[in-house]
């Protein structure tokens, strides 16, 4: 077993759902602090695969490490304690409760949401609040009801709830759909300030926005790694094109 400084190493990963192989022998490795950024075409198997890192899917044959340790075996709540946190594509904010509350509720103390009402901040979970809600530009909405917030600002509530979490792996299924061309902007920027301190894993369709943020691209078919690198060498990739930006 060698040992590497990468955050995620993926190898001859599978998974078959009565006998289709929706990811098949997928190798993928991600550097600490990298900000990479998958696509393909619908059904490419994508989402199943951060389904397979999370845990919600359990994999048919492979390794998945983070941080050098094998988790394929990990049960996904013990994942996301280990720091993997994901993002999936409804948002799951409480609307009834505060943009601070959604924050303090999501401190990982092991307390029920009720429970954690119950008490009064501590100084250090009210620091960490007000420091993940300047990074998702929620600063000044600390006491705004979250029903009340625009698609986008509920998006990023949801990120900065994981944030919460401090993460090293976070991983997020497009998450600038129904967003506005502003909103995608600023998650623009706001994908490049997190993946300062920790791995990050974008699923996205839309060619500018990844343009934007990506350190490197990944693209998937059929269950499999179709192209790896630079946006401009994987934009120019004849198989690139034929499967699925020339669509
Ligand atoms: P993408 O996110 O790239 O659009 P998905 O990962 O959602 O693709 O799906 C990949 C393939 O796996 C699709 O053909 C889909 O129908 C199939 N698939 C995904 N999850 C399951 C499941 N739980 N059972 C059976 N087939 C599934
Ligand atoms: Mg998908």
């Amino acid at each position: 077993m060698s040992n590497t400084d990468f955050a995620l190493s993926v190898e001859d990963l599978t998974v078959s759902f009565d006998g289709f192989k929706a990811i098949d022998a997928l190798t993928l490795y991600i550097d600490k602090n990298e900000l990479r950024v998958i696509i393909g075409p619908n059904g490419a198997g994508k989402t199943t695969l951060l389904d397979l890192i999370c845990g919600k899917t359990k994999a048919s044959a492979g390794s998945i490490k983070f941080k050098n340790e094998e988790i394929i075996q990990v049960a996904e709540h013990k994942r996301v304690r280990l720091g993997i946190g994901r993002k999936f594509q409804t948002p799951s904010i409480y609307e009834n409760l505060s943009v601070f509350q959604n924050l303090e509720v999501s401190f990982p103390s092991g307390r029920s949401v009720w429970g954690a009402l119950a008490f009064t901040a501590t100084d250090e979970i009210q620091a960490r609040v007000k420091a993940v809600a300047a990074d998702i530009g929620l600063g000044d909405k600390l006491e705004t009801e979250a029903g009340l917030l625009s698609h986008g600002q509920k998006q990023w509530l949801e990120i900065g709830m994981l944030l919460m979490q401090e993460p090293e792996l976070l991983m997020l299924d497009e998450p600038i759909a129904g967003m506005s061309a502003r909103e995608r902007d600023l998650t623009a920027e706001l994908l490049q300030r997190i993946c300062q301190n920790r791995a990050v894993i974008v699923i996205e369709h839309d060619m500018d926005f990844v343009k934007k943020i990506a350190h490197k691209v990944t693209v998937m078919h059929q269950g499999k790694i179709l192209a790896e690198g630079p946006m401009d060498q994987v934009q120019a990739d004849p198989k690139v094109i034929d499967v699925y930006l020339g669509h």
